[in-house]
């Protein structure tokens, strides 16, 4: 612990008096919440704030890419529950836009039709169609994490559509209720039949 004089002393508890606290690293006076807390330090908390501190890991990380990479890697074997967790985790918050990638990117190699779909126009096709974003078209539950964008006719099935917005609906993971499949396949050509008729 460095020395600090008594005149410092008294200008740091009249700054923590108003909230504040001064990072040990950039100097400036900064609201107490943007320091974690740390058991041994002054207050209870670190001495250099947490942009200085993300700043000095991201400094490290980047000058020994490997030894990070290394203790990443002992970190998983030591902790497999939790390193699985992380890793489920990471893929359930996966955003929309991921997911229509990785469809795109399913029907590619399945060497089947397929479009570029932004989010945008896909929401707008689910409204127009009556479809929530927020619940599996087969079975009406609310979506769960990890939930999947699915192809109504199957990649796989003969003359597939393909990867194309009128043939993406949201299902859960779990969703395998055959019936609900089939009756939006029927929808699917019900609605197709009326749009020719028209
Ligand atoms: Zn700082």
């Amino acid at each position: 612990m460095p020395d600090i004089t008594k005149a410092e002393k008294e200008a740091r508890k009249a700054l923590f008096a108003e909230g504040l606290k001064r990072c040990s690293k950039c100097l400036e006076a900064l609201p107490i919440d943007r320091f974690q807390s740390n058991s041994r330090g002054w207050m209870g908390l670190r001495s250099r704030c947490r942009d200085c501190e993300n700043a000095i890991t991201l400094e490290y990380q980047r000058q020994h890419p490997e030894k990070v990479a290394e203790r990443v890697r002992r970190w998983q074997i030591e902790n497999p529950e939790r390193s699985k967790a992380i890793t489920q985790r990471y893929r359930d918050n996966r955003p929309l836009v991921d997911r229509l990638r990785r469809g795109r990117h399913r029907a590619q190699l399945a060497g089947v039709p397929y479009e570029h779909i932004t989010t945008e126009e896909l929401l707008a096709d689910w409204q127009r169609r009556g479809i929530s974003p927020d619940h599996d078209v087969y079975t009406g539950q609310p979506l769960q994490e990890g939930w999947h964008l699915d192809h109504a006719v199957p990649l796989s099935a003969p003359g597939t559509p393909g990867h194309i917005v009128s043939n993406l609906v949201p299902t859960n993971r779990s969703s395998n209720n055959t019936k609900g499949r089939k009756n939006w396949l029927d929808y699917i050509a019900d609605r197709e039949e009326q749009e020719n008729a028209a």
